[in-house]
């Protein structure tokens, strides 16, 4: 294979249409009216709109490369080995599960709804964990790195965060009856979905969807979830349903007085391809091996990200009590002054 065609048919893939070229070329449609024919229609949806995405940024000359580049690289590095290991980690996960399973569920509509809910559950499981345990942050924090929102942010992740998810998100559905075919389906609309919350404000400057941000999980809501800001952070981790971020009380609104900050708290160089991938292991290594004795160490490892044996935390929560100790002491002070007057 030489190196245009290699090319092409990295092209063809990215873009997600290598069934509806065959279709073209056989001149037989017909296929495209099947379950896969329409999965293959619907799949090249994010690709485009990335493109679009590109083109508006270029027309209206908002493009800067830089906002592109390492999701750029980060997809290169995680095109092969990411996507083999995931695969691999949702078939063991159902092997291993599936003869466990509380019941069996059919492939009708009420199970779809039960089956979503229990995708979603997992979803946040996983995320959450993925926020709170300083071990996981480190496969996860690739992805909060930019500081720019545009699609080519869900194509940031390091290589491990894809198998961890899935082993979580399997288990749990596998688990609580979820069937195999229903889940590749709901997965197939969470990964579009989940592509799509990561739209650019080129292409979306409300991403609030109108009456939709009351009901589901909107690109506003996901800025929200990507922002640094102190009283953003760790909130909306669901992906298409917030339901359970409204039960476990992590569910934001964007507001419209606090502009999103995209981004990652400590200092970091967003166009250092090494910093974005590796940085937070590199951390954590030199805070496990400084910190004293070895419970010390562990904690470091599971604890979440920010905190100290030192006691000084800087974790999203303790940042989320100095925030509101601030704010009472300021709204005691005006309090004072407007009795004083
Ligand atoms: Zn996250
Ligand atoms: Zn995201």
């Amino acid at each position: 294979m030489n190196i245009f065609e290699v090319l092409y048919n990295e092209v063809i893939s990215f873009l997600g249409i290598g069934h509806v070229v065959e279709v073209v070329k056989s001149g037989d449609y017909s296929s495209l009216l099947t379950f896969n024919g329409i999965l293959s229609v619907i799949s090249p949806f994010i690709p485009f709109l990335l493109i679009i995405e590109i083109i508006r940024a270029l027309v209206y000359k908002k493009f800067k490369i830089d906002d592109y580049r390492i999701p750029f690289f980060i997809f290169v590095a995680n095109r092969f080995i990411s996507r083999f290991i995931s695969i691999a980690m949702v078939a063991l996960c159902i092997g291993l599960f599936e003869k466990h399973s509380i019941f069996k569920t059919t492939f009708t509509w009420y199970w779809f709804i039960y089956g979503y809910i229990i995708w979603e559950f997992s979803h946040f499981i996983y995320h959450f964990l993925a926020h709170k345990v300083r071990i996981l942050w480190c496969l996860h924090s690739t992805h909060h790195a930019p500081e720019n929102m545009n699609l080519s942010v869900t194509y940031a992740h390091f290589f491990l965060e894809a198998p961890y998810a899935d082993f979580i998100r399997t288990s749990i559905c596998i688990l609580l009856g979820v069937n195999a075919p229903m889940l590749f389906f709901i997965m197939f609309i969470d990964g579009t979905w989940g592509a799509f919350i990561h739209v650019g404000e080129n292409v979306l400057k409300d991403a609030r969807l109108g009456f939709l941000n009351k009901v589901i999980l909107t690109p506003s809501h996901h800025r929200v979830h990507h922002a640094r800001n102190v009283e953003y952070m760790d909130t909306n981790f669901c992906n298409l349903l917030n339901i359970w971020d409204k039960v476990f009380g992590t569910f934001k609104y964007e507001k419209k007085e606090l502009p999103i900050e995209y981004g990652i708290t400590r200092p970091m160089n967003p166009r250092n391809f090494w910093d974005v991938y590796f940085g937070e292991i590199y951390y954590l290594a030199k805070d496990v091996w400084h910190a004293p004795g070895i419970k010390n160490k562990f904690f470091y490892l599971i604890m979440p990200p920010g905190w100290s044996h030192t006691g000084e935390h800087k974790t999203a929560r303790a940042e989320k009590r100095k925030l509101q100790e601030k704010l009472t002491v300021k709204q005691i002070n005006e309090v004072q002054v407007a009795a004083e007057a």
